[in-house]
């Protein structure tokens, strides 16, 4: 029987593979759904393709123009944030992508669950934000979450048919982004171009950044502790430049569990959609005859201060790692604009941290209040260093 998806964020990096992997399998897989946020000629474009029942653009103003363009092909036209979280609990819609970039996952992925379906995930900036929410909400319905995210697709992978209490710690890989070798004196100057300019994966902008500032990694931990329900101390990030082995598990009697491929995030996208089986593809092949080696290293958190941030909010809990999530979400967006540097980005994550009031058990009003405050700080923080350097 076919599987009807919802893809959200269908004109994204994840989005656009994961439409690829629908092509792979036509008689598997359809496509119920699509959304966008800004770009309506993509969005018309795949709809044209791929002939959901309903599309929803996020910007407001763009909705005529995709609705004259759909009409004649009988396509639902929605658009707003409303209608992208509402779109989920259509009964026919088997399969939730969660592709959306940032905060604007949160609602869509409680929505998913609530409406008790399969949920892949590779949204994961909700669980950082949310993520104690979230998984209590997953015990109360009969939803699931494969992670798409393929750091976590491993772990998902090396613990099928093994008991977590026997899991001692997950070794998270993390390719070290563009800048691994820079002094941080290099660090000062280096711009946004060369931050997107990951030697081995290609993304959506923010999170190239993240991956260069190594907040990727930071809030893949945060994203890690909720999903497989571990403790901070039992999460271990390892340097691996060549992004060959994504991730790995280490059991109790010592023996690990790795899961291996090229770095090509179709592989994980098919995963989530096939559990729990799993399906032919023609993506590239590892040849481990022809691979170069395998290496590896401790991250320095004193360079990629981020990842200490990331770890001191998850250690903390409550409303931290929201702060952490909203304020780097500003810095990102700010670098990218080239309003602030790259060392400014962790300065103003640290400062945001300190100021913003803890909350010790959050609901999601508290999460959504933490959220807009962090920001606004953030965005204060940012144009004082544009005032002070004249950027
Ligand atoms: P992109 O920026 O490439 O795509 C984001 C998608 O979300 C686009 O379709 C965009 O629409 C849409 N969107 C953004 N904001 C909104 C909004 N407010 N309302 C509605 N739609 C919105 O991101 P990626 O695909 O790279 O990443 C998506 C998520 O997956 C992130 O959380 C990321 O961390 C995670 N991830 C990504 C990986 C990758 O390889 N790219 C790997 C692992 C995880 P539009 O472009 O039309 O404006």
């Amino acid at each position: 029987m076919k599987k009807s998806i919802a893809i959200l964020g269908s004109t994204g990096s994840i989005g656009t593979q994961a439409l690829e992997v629908v092509d792979q399998h036509p008689d598997r897989f359809e496509v119920e759904v699509l959304t966008a946020g800004n770009n309506a000629d993509l969005l018309i474009a795949q709809a044209k393709k791929h002939k959901p029942n309903v599309v929803v653009i996020g910007a407001e103003d763009k909705y005529d123009y995709v609705n004259n363009q759909l009409d004649p092909l009988d396509i639902k036209v929605y658009t707003g944030d409303d209608a992208v979280s509402q779109i989920v609990e259509m009964a026919s819609v088997d399969i939730v992508l969660i592709a959306l970039v940032g905060f604007a996952g949160l609602k869509p992925a409680i929505k998913a669950i609530e409406a008790g379906k399969q949920i892949a995930l590779a949204n994961k900036e909700c669980l950082v934000v949310a993520g104690e929410i979230i998984t209590s909400l997953l015990k109360k319905h009969p939803a699931v979450i494969i992670p798409v995210d393929s750091e976590h697709s491993a772990i998902f992978q090396c613990l099928t048919g093994e008991s977590p209490v026997e899991v001692e710690k997950i070794i998270l890989t993390a390719s070290g982004g563009p800048f691994r070798n820079h002094s941080h004196e290099e660090l000062q100057s280096v711009g946004r171009s060369e931050a997107l300019s990951h030697p081995n994966w290609n993304m959506g902008t923010k999170i190239t950044i993240d991956s260069a500032t190594m907040m990727n990694k930071g809030l893949e931990v945060i994203e890690a502790k909720w999903l497989f329900g571990l403790k901070p101390e039992q999460i271990e990030v390892v340097l691996h430049p060549q992004s060959i082995i994504h991730s790995i598990v280490q059991f109790v009697d010592g023996s690990m569990k790795a899961q291996l491929s090229l770095p090509d995030m179709r592989i994980p996208i098919q995963y989530a959609f096939t559990f729990p089986g799993r399906l032919d593809s023609s993506f590239p092949r590892l040849n481990l005859t022809e691979m170069q080696t395998l290496t590896f290293e401790r991250p320095d958190i004193k360079k990629f201060r981020n990842l200490a941030l990331a770890f001191e909010a998850l250690k903390k809990g409550g409303n931290a790692p929201c702060v952490l999530n909203a304020a780097n979400e500003t810095v990102v967006s700010a670098f990218l604009d080239n309003r602030i540097g790259f060392l400014q980005m962790p300065e103003i994550i640290g400062s945001c941290l300190e100021k913003i009031d803890f909350i010790y058990k959050p609901g999601l009003s508290d999460l959504t209040d933490t959220d807009l405050e962090t920001r606004n700080y953030a965005t204060f923080l940012v144009e004082q260093v544009k005032t002070k350097s004249g950027m």
